[in-house]
């Protein structure tokens, strides 16, 4: 029997193992059964090119636990190793500056692991002695067993073995023995050898006997060797995409679209990736992506890799050139790992393309799930709006579909203002905003749907994109004014009459956010109508989703009440509110009429001179003249708030048009019943 110390260092190696490595100890399986795929499939070559005469069609790799001997054995067919090739592999681990290396990754576990070759050594994180039985494929080879209890120090001797191939022994410690149970065995192959290339054997399959399961002699096979990514596109149908993708997420609903990437040069890559269905919940469907290295499962955290809005898409990506076991900031800055990304991006573009060209009635049906992607996609990405601004759509009120071209070659003629400006008129929610839409396609406007969580963001990047454009919500004013035309029609309300109704009407709206306005409407159009001014309620609704614009978000939502001063009620009223006040609006009017003139007159004389050349007592009047004035008018604008306030028709006439904006509720939704049935009488 042979002693000797493992390699150099060594001293610095098992702690670090032990101790440092302890948060992701599960990983030890997966290190030791990818050494056996690849011992597997090394002797699998060489039987192919004639250099071993064994057959291997049937080689699998095997796990199992002994509870009452608290072991773990891992057995493969594969190359097996002779002494020197223990002594090469095994015992001599390159490793240097071990403490250096620490220090940068102490929490990067596969780092530590894949990089130095340490893949067989992290068995210690779990077991207090490790032995491996081997005989090599080479002719005549010994078969031997090499044993370590964890320090230093490991013995060699031969055994016999029959068959050729590894056997690993993982005598488990004491703190972890939960790997002893089957149950924490299959999760652990069930995360990582899912889809490893070499059958992996874990228990026996069972059958219903004497009203029981029992097991037959027949090995349980854990994984799919031949999983749909490494086969050939052609050799697939779209069902077996559609199982696959079951294979991954038992519970989701199936996918719209797939896309299987196949690419050797100038890097290699295979994987699948798929269109999962996304309303709103993006958070919820990120980051899904496997990552995988040969078949080995490696992450499911594909940020850096991908793209961030293709984060979003499921599936796998298998690629021996993604660097896995570095740290995320490298992986971000490698060249290997750009190309990539951007492959993927085109891939994407170039698929969602394809389908947009060969079956357009198909992805309209998809679109409104796939909008949320493409938009995240053409938000974030400068590149991949270039290619998408070929099959994004937009959707109208109709549920009709158009290309970014065809709509505006559908609004053109119609929805041109007078400045030359395209306006594309939007609804964010058809039920609330009902009236409008409505008016706007009584006008022949074409009136989209802009629902969607990001389309705040979305309708700028349209507006700085396309030109001479700007995106108008249907509720942002009076139709009329939507689209300015021409200069709007006469008005029949003089200033000075319009003066008189701006606080009999502010008196009775909801809140002091509502702005009163006047406008020469149709007579069949409504006497008042609220509208939102698009850049508020634009500012507001992007800050809610942006925590940056904090400031857009906490001012209070503000409308403007426009009255149309066409209609027959606002002329009725206005009539009423002359017969009742005239008169005493006139003698304060002519009260403040001189005074006025007299404050101009001072002001125009003031107008050319600087502040120290006019005399204190001119400057005195001023003030005196301007406060003089200050009271009349707010008399007089209590007087008219007075009756505003007791004016029902007003408050009816106001009510009707938040009704028609579904913003009244509760109590004043009540009074406003009532009060109709009394105006009815
Ligand atoms: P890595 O797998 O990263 O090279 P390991 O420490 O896991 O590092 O293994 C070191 C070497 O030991 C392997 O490259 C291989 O040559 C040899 N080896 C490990 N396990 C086996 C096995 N089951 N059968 C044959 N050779 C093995």
């Amino acid at each position: 029997m042979q002693k000797g110390q493992i390699g150099i260092n060594t001293e610095n190696i098992f702690p670090i193992i032990k101790k440092f490595l302890y948060s992701d100890q599960e990983i030890f399986l997966r290190e030791l059964i990818s050494n056996a795929v690849d011992a597997t499939q090394k002797l699998k070559t060489l039987a192919q090119l004639g250099q071993y005469d064994k057959d291997m069609s049937e080689a699998k790799i095997k796990i199992s636990v002994d509870e009452s001997k608290k072991t773990i054995t891992i057995s493969d067919e594969g190359i097996g190793m002779t002494e020197d090739e223990i002594e090469k592999y095994i015992n001599q681990i390159a490793f240097s500056g071990a403490e250096e290396f620490l220090e940068k990754y102490k929490d990067k576990v596969d780092a530590i692991i894949g990089h130095f070759g340490l893949g067989f050594y992290s068995s210690f994180m779990v077991a207090e002695k490790v032995e491996i039985l081997t005989k090599s494929h080479q002719k005549d080879a010994e078969a031997i067993k090499w044993e370590c209890d964890g320090s230093p120090e490991y013995s060699i001797k031969p055994i016999k073995k029959k068959t050729v191939g590894t056997d690993i022994i993982l005598h488990i410690d004491k703190e972890s023995e939960e790997f002893l149970q089957s149950s924490k065995i299959t999760e652990i192959l069930d995360k990582y050898c899912k889809f490893l290339p070499i059958p992996i054997a874990f228990g026996k399959e069972q059958e219903y006997k004497d009203e029981k399961n029992i097991d037959t002699d027949k090995d349980k096979i854990i994984n799919n060797t031949t999983p749909a990514w490494t086969k050939k596109p052609t050799d697939l149908e779209d069902a077996d995409y559609v199982n696959f993708y079951k294979e991954l997420y038992p519970a989701s609903e199936d996918p719209l679209f797939h896309i299987h990437l196949n690419v050797d040069f100038p890097f290699n890559l295979t994987g699948i990736l798929y269109f999962p269905k996304i309303r709103n919940n993006i958070e919820v469907q990120k980051n899904k992506i496997q990552l995988y290295c040969n078949q080995v499962f490696v992450t499911d955290s594909v940020e850096g890799i991908v793209p961030e809005f293709l984060t979003l898409l499921h599936g796998v990506l298998d690629s021996p050139d993604i660097p896995l076991n570095v740290s995320r900031s490298y992986l971000q800055s490698d060249q290997n790992v750009k190309k990539i990304s951007n492959h993927i991006t085109k891939k994407v573009a170039d698929r969602l393309h394809e389908i947009f060209k060969n079956n357009r009635d198909d992805f309209e049906k998809k679109w409104d799930d796939l909008k949320l992607f493409i938009t995240y996609g053409m938000l974030s990405d400068e590149k991949f709006y270039e290619r998408a601004e070929k099959f994004a759509l937009l959707k109208n009120v109709d549920n009709s579909y158009y290309t970014f071209e065809e709509y505006k070659t559908l609004i053109k003629e119609n929805q041109t203002d007078k400045n030359d400006t395209l306006v594309y008129l939007y609804a964010t929610d058809e039920k609330k905003q009902y009236s409008y839409i409505k008016a706007a396609k009584e006008k022949g406007y074409d009136v989209l749907i802009m629902d969607g969580h990001l389309d705040a963001h979305f309708i700028n990047q349209l507006e700085q994109k396309f030109e001479k454009t700007q995106f108008t919500r249907v509720d942002s004013d009076i139709v009329e004014k939507l689209i300015q035309k021409e200069d709007v029609n006469e008005t029949r309300l003089t200033q000075q009459e319009k003066d008189s109704l701006t606080p009999v009407f502010s008196v009775q709206a909801p809140s002091e956010h509502y702005i009163v306005q006047f406008e020469s409407l149709q007579d069949s159009d409504m006497p008042v109508i609220i509208t939102q001014s698009e850049f508020m309620r634009r500012m507001k609704d992007m800050a809610k989703m942006n925590p940056g614009m904090g400031f857009y978000g906490e001012l209070p939502d503000s409308y403007n009440l426009v009255v149309n001063t066409n209609h027959e009620l606002i002329t009725q009223i206005n009539e009423d509110c002359t017969k009742k006040l005239g008169k005493k609006i006139q003698d304060l009017d002519s009260k403040i009429e001189p005074l006025s003139k007299k404050k101009e007159t001072l002001e125009n004389e003031h107008k050319d001179k600087k502040e120290e050349e006019i005399p204190t007592e001119e400057k005195d009047t001023k003030a005196d003249l301007s406060k003089e004035i200050e009271v009349l008018n707010e008399e007089k604008k209590s007087i008219l708030k007075e009756y505003g306030k007791k004016n029902d028709l007003v408050k009816q006439v106001i009510d009707l048009a938040l009704i028609s904006n579904n913003m009244l509720q509760g109590e004043d939704l009540n009074e406003f019943v009532k009060r109709s049935l009394t105006l009815i009488k």
